[in-house]
């Protein structure tokens, strides 16, 4: 039994990185919101894809149609990506929840049916910065993720031992004011509001993106 979980496992890693995916992890979803139709699925698989550096570098004074563009064909990767593990767990004989990178269920809040940044906080791949955003310490917050439901056991990891430390950048930056001092202090409706002007001014849909505080959030493998 412990022989082939640990072989899923392997098959599930081996997979993910031949998708170009840089961070996958495991979480106990304790604490964790989720919709009725995950009752009895109790691991989380948290995979991240690394944002591209120049198309984010490149976002000065508004979010850019690169990004948004860059920012749907991750989404569909992490989608498909999240659709095979399913699969392979399945095969398996468990059962497998895919939870679509960018699925919004509540249009008044811009809310999905599951946090994956808080999946990713339990799976050891981050901690949740001031911005609110999942931060890590090799791609700051250049990452988006996707997570599958389950009840395969998996073995969990540890929080991350990191925080912000003295850093600002996302406070000084952020147009509209919208980060406090401490994740606490993140006021959502500001945001929101200025994701909504953006949406706006800038023809980007229903697509709610601004990249302020994801291009000045780096990590040590940031190329600037
Ligand atoms: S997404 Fe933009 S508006 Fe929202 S907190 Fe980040 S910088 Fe501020
Ligand atoms: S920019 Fe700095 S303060 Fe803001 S979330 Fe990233 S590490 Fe934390």
């Amino acid at each position: 039994m412990v022989n082939q979980r640990k072989a899923i496992e392997t098959r599930i890693e081996e997979l993910v990185k031949r998708e170009g995916i840089v961070l996958c992890g495991y979480a106990r979803l304790e604490n964790v919101q989720l919709p009725p139709i995950a009752r009895g699925l109790s691991y989380g698989i948290s995979l991240g894809y690394r944002l591209s550096d120049v198309i984010i570098n490149a976002i000065v004074d508004r979010p850019t149609k690169e990004y948004l563009h860059h920012y749907r064909q991750i989404n569909s990767l992490l989608n498909q990506v999240s659709l095979i593990v399913t699969s392979v767990i399945q095969e398996e004989g468990y059962n497998a929840l895919p939870i679509p990178a960018s699925q919004i269920v509540d249009w008044k809040e811009i809310r999905g049916d599951v946090s994956h940044k808080l999946i990713a906080a339990k799976a050891g791949l981050c901690w949740l910065g001031r911005s609110s955003l999942a931060v890590t310490p090799d791609y700051g917050a250049r990452v988006r993720y996707v997570s599958i439901l389950t009840d395969l056991p998996l073995p969990t990891a540890q929080s991350l031992d990191f925080n912000c430390g003295d850093c600002r950048r996302c406070v000084e930056i952020c147009p509209c004011g919208a980060i406090g001092m401490s994740s606490d202090k993140f006021d959502r409706n500001a945001c929101l509001e200025q994701l909504r002007n953006f949406a706006k001014s800038e023809n980007l849909g229903t697509h709610y993106i601004c990249g302020f505080c994801v291009k000045v959030c780096q990590g040590k493998k940031t190329k600037l």
